[in-house]
């Protein structure tokens, strides 16, 4: 499998760029997520030229101005920074995801403290400088803090979203066509659904009627919706009632223990008793079997590779 290129504050794979020349080293990327993610490490801070070790800083409301500031001292670094976000942001288009470290000034994607000009927080809403720009420039892409992995359901939203949207991007980049992004759509229908059964009626809607409008601009419109809703956490209740779903398509296939045993994991998973790789097995080894065409490549039935073990969690 060819890694999908995504981007990492470069403490988190252990690099010596914080202030104070120490790193945050995430062994979860560094192990597991570096056997499927080409990591592109970046620190902004170093990269703007502030070296190891620096002078600590804030970020400083200043007016209607937010300046990058030292704490101590009247060094301001907004400028320094800014002209590298300029120069930077361009080279990281084929980025199919962005991993944050928190509580940056550059890097915090949230909850990051502003500060007024006496040193006193005025709020705690803020967002780094450079995760801000980021995420303003590549609305679509997914970008999350590592801290934020460490809850199941969050990281297995997360990687899901780089997966879908690597494939978003490798079709785009072959030039897309309206039977191509039909295929899309048909493969992702269950995830969608999943995720918000509103967006699936709506994108539904768009992708019947791809003659309304040039493909490219119903192409824009439609993954922007699309990875809005993939973004949003799944609830038991939404998958256990996709997974009853994907079982009508299986009715023919399944002997009717297996139907029993079946329902009885869907609602064992409801109930919070098993997670969601048990039914999610007997529904995979039912369409193994005996192959359901309509099932065939649904990314609902394996969105990322098994070896992450993200279903065992939730
Ligand atoms: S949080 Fe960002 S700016 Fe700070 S050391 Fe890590 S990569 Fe560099």
């Amino acid at each position: 499998m060819q890694k999908i290129p995504v981007g990492i504050s470069a403490c988190l794979l252990g690099e010596e760029v914080r202030y104070d020349g120490g790193h945050k080293h995430s062994p979860y990327c560094t192990k597991v997520l570096s056997n499927y993610f080409e990591f592109l490490p970046l620190c902004p801070e170093l990269q703007a030229g502030l070296g190891v070790p620096r002078p600590t800083i804030h970020l400083e409301q200043q007016g209607e101005a937010l300046r990058l500031v030292e704490v101590k001292g009247d060094g301001d670094h907004t400028e320094a920074m800014n002209d590298w976000i300029t120069a930077t942001l361009d080279g990281l288009s084929h980025l199919r995801g962005y991993i944050l470290m928190a509580k940056s000034p550059s890097c915090g994607m949230e909850r990051i403290r502003i500060y007024d000009p006496q040193g006193q927080v005025l709020h705690r809403d803020g967002r780094g400088m450079f995760a801000s720009a980021l995420m303003q420039r590549f609305p679509l892409m997914p970008v999350e803090e590592e801290g934020r992995l460490n809850d199941s359901h969050l990281r297995e939203n997360f990687i899901e979203r780089v997966f879908v949207y690597d494939e978003w991007m490798r079709l785009e980049a072959e030039g897309l066509t309206a039977a191509a992004l039909v295929a899309f759509h048909t493969r992702h229908k269950f995830q969608l659904k999943a995720h918000s059964e509103n967006a699936y009626r709506q994108l539904g809607q768009k992708i019947a009627n791809l003659k309304t409008a040039p493909i490219g601009l119903i192409a824009e419109q439609y993954i922007s919706a699309f990875m809005q809703a993939m973004a949003r956490q799944i609830r038991r209740g939404s998958h256990a009632h996709v997974m009853q779903s994907m079982m009508g398509y299986l009715r023919d296939v399944l002997e009717p223990v297996e139907k029993q045993m079946l329902l009885e994991q869907i609602e064992a998973y409801r109930r919070e008793e098993v997670p969601l790789i048990v039914p999610m097995t007997l529904l995979r080894m039912a369409q193994r079997r005996q192959p359901a065409a309509y099932l065939e490549n649904q990314g609902y039935l394996s969105p990322y590779p098994d070896a992450l073990g993200l279903r065992n969690r939730v």
